[in-house]
Formats: structure tokens, sequence, C-alpha cells
């Protein structure tokens, strides 16, 4: 049998890492586990079930009974929690602005280290391999993976990705609206996690001035290199 292969990827805000990690999954025919997705699942949960975000013991305690089911093909990783679908939902303003109370609640934290290394484990039993990727999976939910990444590029290059994403062009109007969903929210979050240096061990790949097709390349050569 060959090894399993876990492949950890960090990085920030518009840095292109679900894209890429989603295409190398795919190259790799391995499942796919998005932490952000659960994050995101639970702050939409909270958000409809009137959840205040700051009670931080109330948050933690429904993350159990929230139903969140991660979707782990990396073709159309699907959202679903309570039973309904939420894939669309949970990329939405609301959830964006508020993900990051959220993940700053230390309780939930620990709550979803448990989960995302079990879903982990149950992925890599079922299709010989897993990419997940977040803020803290190189350095917290998976430090012993075999392949760790941190994938950056430059604020200027993340806006304007995300702003295309977001509005389909990158001028100033839709730059400066997308400020917030990137430069504050990755603020936040730095609060808790670093995801700005590579740990030891990880492998800092800077996509700036890569396209996609690039910055997926660039990792299969990384992942090949450990192999
Ligand atoms: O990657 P994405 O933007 O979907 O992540 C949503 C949010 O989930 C981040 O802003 C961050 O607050 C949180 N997150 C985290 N740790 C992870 C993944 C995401 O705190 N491993």
């Amino acid at each position: 049998m060959t090894e399993p292969l876990t492949i950890a990827i960090d990085g920030p805000s518009g840095s292109g890492k679900s894209s890429v990690s989603r295409a190398v999954a795919r190259r790799l025919g391995i499942g796919y586990l998005d932490t952000g997705a659960m994050y995101r699942a639970l702050t939409w949960s909270c958000l409809s079930s009137g959840i205040d975000l700051t009670d931080q013991a109330a948050v933690a305690a429904f993350a159990d009974s929230a139903g969140i089911v991660m979707g782990t093909d990396p073709e159309d990783p699907r959202v679903s929690a309570g039973g309904q679908d939420i894939t669309a939902e949970i990329r939405g303003r609301a959830v964006t602005a508020a993900v990051s109370a959220v993940a700053t609640n230390l309780a939930v934290r620990a709550w979803m280290r448990r989960r995302q290394r079990s879903l982990m484990d149950a992925i890599v039993e079922a299709t010989g391999g897993v990419v997940a990727e977040g803020r803290d999976i190189t350095t917290v939910v998976a430090p012993d993976a075999a392949v760790r990444v941190l994938l950056t590029a430059s604020e200027e290059a993340r806006l304007r990705r995300r702003s295309t994403e977001l509005h389909g062009h990158a001028d100033a109007g839709a730059v400066a609206a997308t400020r917030d969903s990137i430069v504050r929210r990755d603020r936040d979050d730095s609060t808790v996690s670093n995801f700005t240096e590579a740990a030891d061990g990880v492998v800092l790949l800077d996509t700036s001035d890569l396209d996609f097709e690039g910055s997926v390349n660039a990792v299969l050569r990384i992942v090949g290199a450990r192999r």
C-alpha cells in the first residue's frame, strides 16, 4: 500500500488557497477539506438560530447540534447544516463579516480541531489522501502532515483577485468594497493563528506573480519533492 498523502495548506484571504487546494486534490485523485467553510457553516447556523456570537460558551455549545456536514469531493464540495444545503449561503456578506467572531472563540477552535482531525482521517481512509486548507492546518490541526505549504500573495494581489471574483473587476471602488473581507478579517483572524509566517518545515509559496495554473503546478512540485 502506498503511504497516505496528507497535504496541509494555509494562507490569508485571497491567497487562492481554496481554488488551488481543490485543483491539487483533483489532480492527485484525493479528498478535500475546506476548514474555513466549517467556520462559515457554524457562523451561518448561529446567525439563523439567533445565537449571540459574543456569547462564546453558547456558540461553542451549539457546534455539536448544528449538524454540519462537509462535502469532501474537490469537484463539488457542498456544505450542509441541519439537513439544509448552505453551500451558497456561507459565502454571503453576512457570514463573511461575522465569521471572525466565531473563529476567535477558543472553545470553538478546540471543537474544530477535533472535528477536522477526524474528518481528515476519514477522508484519507476513503481516498488515500487529503488536501486540507485553512489558517492553522500546517501548525495546529495537522503539524505532522507529509506536505505543509503556506500560500501567500501581496495584499495588492489578494485584493485584486477577490474583488475580481466578487465584482467582476478590480477598479478602485470594487477594491475598497472588498477591503473589509480581506484586510480587517485577516487582522482579526491573526490574533488566534499565525498564517503570515511559515512555521518550521512549512514551505512558503508566494503566488503574487503566478497565475492559477502556475500556483497549482508549484504546489504539485512541492508535493513531488516531498514524496
Ligand atoms: O478561508 P475562508 O475565508 O473561507 O475562512 C473563513 C474564516 O474561517 C476565516 O476568516 C477565519 O476566521 C476562519 N478560519 C480559521 N481557521 C481555519 C480556517 C478558517 O480561523 N483553519
